[in-house]
């Protein structure tokens, strides 16, 4: 193969799915099932020779979609789901069952953490939250009935860098399976399942996507992880729609662009705004890859700047609760991905009201400072000098 690189593996990778055609971009299978001609032909479906029969086990788009992921992860297969909490909840379900153990980093993702501290442990499972950023804790909370270590490579908001070779080597000793969620790095920055990781998740929703018009997710692994992976999206109805797989799929395509420029526009933003005196910290990962360090920028706004106004006053960024869309956006993680947390749990992680997560697009670097400047400037509190 001649077409090893990142930037031109992506744009071609399309699945050959027989298309009689030769069409150039995959067509949508916007079908719910597929016929068979004979008794025979319906056979060799269950035999594995037929490759598809009815759309919520297995559809052209999310095969090609999940086959994308993980060659960009570099691993053997890829299943996508309908969000990716849905590709989370079938990572972890491929290798943990009701009564087994799961230590957990405590700066997930809210809605992570949700599902597994309230939605997993109704059903039976067990778990640890610790901070992963001490393995020594990760190590003491390891039960004779833990099976997985679950942590993100790129935290949230605060873009904790995860020691993926410390947990690969601690996981080892202790016979653990480990797993991943490489939303904020992206496979163009880090390749988690390269380190040594057995599964890696994907909110797709986000960078994947990018252009903030699906909600799917995709997870990685090796050929036996992923065929119980699929089996579970498919089992609990938690596929994703041939649409949205095709959307995903257009968008990926872009993915090395996106992530170049906008890692680029965030570094920049983030040196600018470490010389602002009304920015108290701001938080940018020091080192994530040598093709950057990602497009979010987390920062912690001086208690001199009032924070309603600071919302107003932000013209063309938008406050939403996602990212890694094409435009720079802005979250409020005490509001959003962190609402559901208790105020001690927040606290512990260090969310408070004045901690903004913004999410940087493709724009101009220039105006993107410019416009974040003058929202913060324009926001001091009347009775606070600058
Ligand atoms: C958004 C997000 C999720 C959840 O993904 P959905 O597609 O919303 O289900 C999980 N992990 C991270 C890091 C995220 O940013």
């Amino acid at each position: 193969m001649s077409h090893q690189s990142f930037d031109t593996r992506i744009v071609h990778n399309k699945i050959n799915q027989g298309d009689a055609l030769n069409s150039k971009s995959t067509p949508i299978y916007q079908t719910s099932s597929f016929t068979f001609k004979d008794l025979d032909h319906l056979e060799s479906y269950y035999a594995g020779e037929a490759s598809f029969s009815y759309s919520r086990e297995k559809n052209p788009n999310t095969e090609e979609l999940g086959q994308t992921v993980a060659n960009l992860e570099g691993a053997e297969a890829g299943v996508a789901a309908s969000s990716g909490t849905s590709a989370i909840l079938a990572g972890i379900l491929s290798v943990v069952q009701a009564g087994d153990h799961i230590v957990a980093a405590e700066d997930l993702y809210g809605g992570t953490h949700h599902l597994i501290t309230k939605e997993l442990t109704s059903f039976g499972f067990e778990v640890s939250i610790v901070s992963f950023a001490d393995k020594k804790k990760v190590e003491e909370a390891i039960q004779p009935n833990t099976k997985l270590l679950y942590t993100e490579s790129v935290s949230n908001p605060f873009l904790r860098v995860e020691d993926l070779e410390g947990l690969v080597s601690l996981a080892k000793e202790h016979d653990l399976y480990t797993m991943v969620d490489n939303t904020f790095a992206t496979p163009y920055l880090l390749q988690p399942y390269k380190k040594g990781i057995d599964i890696v998740v994907h909110s797709a929703t986000k960078y994947i996507g990018g252009h903030s018009d699906v909600t799917s997710g995709i997870v990685v692994g090796n050929e036996e992880l992923m065929a119980k992976a699929k089996q579970k999206v498919s089992a609990l109805g938690a596929n994703l729609s041939a649409f949205e797989a095709w959307l995903t799929q257009r968008g990926v395509k872009t993915l090395g662009l996106r992530m170049k420029q906008q890692s680029a526009n965030a570094q920049t933003l983030a040196e600018s705004l470490q010389q602002d005196e009304l920015v108290d910290q701001v938080f940018y990962p020091e080192y994530v890859s040598e093709q950057g360090h990602g497009a979010i920028v987390t920062i912690e706004l001086s208690k001199k700047v009032d924070i309603e106004q600071f919302f107003r006053s932000l013209g063309w960024i938008k406050l939403t609760p996602t990212l890694g869309g094409l435009e720079t956006t802005v979250s409020y993680p005490i509001r959003t991905s962190h609402r559901a947390l208790t105020d001690e749990e927040r606290a512990l992680i260090g969310v408070n009201d004045y901690v903004i997560r913004l999410s940087i697009g493709i724009e101009e670097s220039a105006d993107i400072i410019a416009q974040f400047k003058e929202a913060i400037h324009e926001s001091v509190k009347e009775n606070s000098q600058k």
